[in-house]
């Protein structure tokens, strides 16, 4: 059977990117709404086919319980929210997944992962590059042989942030460029190393009288070590346009540009003096439906999905020391 899911938060992402995704899945399926604005919920329920009585609101959220339809919740709100809607729905028996960052600090991880195991449900993130073939191939040859041991890794995320949006309140996204586009520099650097950082190092660069930026960061920049000695210097940017990264090895290097946009990546790889480009083996559904399935089919299976909420909380232990890192000027180590 299909899989129900109830997509929380009609903004952006997932109106234009997820709900017409939706529609082409394998064993996933839209089949609820939450919103605050009725405006939303009713011309969304009439596009595509959810009744009034699988339309919620804030107030009744809570409800879904009493919804056997509704498998699993997609949080897909501002940052800050992303906590406190993980744990209702855990709490009204649903799985869940969460968009990227999974919450604001550590401490709201810990008690999203928490809230998921106590309710028995899975919790899965919204790292969708991990469903992606380009980036999966990257990893592969990272971590094979032929390119050598890595040595270094570039990673680069960044573009020019609008004015006047929660992105750029601090209160609602919980940091700038880092916890928004910079950490696909950090996430790559986790995931095509499998390695967890073990020194973090960072500089930050903002221009306090550019009105964006009266509370969230604009460029920060780190390198983090690795425990077999790679290093990855990473870029994170609300004011420059950046999307790829680079791994280096001893005999040679794999570049993605772009690396992890909605679609549309490039590959080329250098070994032996010789550059190519490289088209990974075609894949008959993309990122997103990827995405949504593989949560389906691990509920399905009863296994633990590739990126669950340990994986966010690894990238917001990190996100912490990079912080801490640019307000104390110093090394952080982990
Ligand atoms: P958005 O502003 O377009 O949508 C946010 C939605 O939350 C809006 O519908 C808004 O009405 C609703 N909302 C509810 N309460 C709110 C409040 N108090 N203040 C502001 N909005 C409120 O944002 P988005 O771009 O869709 O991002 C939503 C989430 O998805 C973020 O966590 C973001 O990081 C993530 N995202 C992920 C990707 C990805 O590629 N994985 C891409 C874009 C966004």
């Amino acid at each position: 059977r299909k899989l129900g899911y109830a997509v929380v938060g009609l903004g952006y992402y997932a109106t234009q990117q997820i709900m017409p995704k939706l529609a082409e899945c394998r064993n996933s399926k839209l089949v609820a709404l939450v919103s605050g604005t009725p405006e939303k919920l009713e011309r969304y329920g009439r596009e595509y086919g959810i009744p009034a009585t699988h339309r919620y609101s804030y107030a009744n959220y809570d409800r879904m319980r009493d919804n056997p339809d509704i498998d699993i919740v997609y949080v897909v709100l501002p940052n800050s929210m992303h906590a406190e809607y993980t744990i209702r729905a855990a709490q009204a028996g649903k799985h869940v997944l969460c968009e990227k960052p999974m919450a604001v600090s550590v401490a709201e991880c810990e008690a999203m992962i928490a809230a998921s195991k106590r309710a028995g449900r899975k919790l899965m993130i919204g790292y969708r590059s991990r469903f992606e073939p380009h980036n999966k191939l990257a990893i592969k040859l990272a971590r094979g042989a032929e390119f050598g041991p890595t040595r270094i890794i570039t990673a680069e995320h960044g573009f020019d942030a609008q004015p006047n949006q929660w992105r750029l309140d601090k209160a609602m996204s919980g940091g700038g460029s880092l916890m928004d586009i910079g950490i696909y520099s950090l996430n790559a650097a986790r995931y095509l190393t499998g390695e967890e950082p073990v020194a973090v190092s960072a500089v930050e660069a903002t221009d306090r009288s550019d009105p964006r930026f009266a509370s969230v960061e604009d460029r920060i920049d780190f390198i983090l070590r690795f425990p077999s000695g790679v290093l990855a210097s990473c870029v994170s940017s609300y004011s420059s346009n950046h999307n790829g990264y680079r791994v280096t090895g001893t005999k040679g290097w794999i570049e993605l540009e772009p690396a992890t946009p909605y679609g549309g990546q490039q590959m080329r790889v250098r070994r032996d003096g010789k550059t190519s480009d490289i088209t990974p083996p075609p894949q008959d559904y993309d990122q997103f439906v990827g995405q949504l399935d593989h949560l389906s089919q691990c509920i399905i299976d009863d296994r633990q999905p590739i990126v669950p909420g340990e994986e966010g909380l690894a990238d917001l232990r990190v996100i912490e020391a990079i912080y801490r890192s640019a307000r104390e000027r110093r090394q952080v180590t982990l």
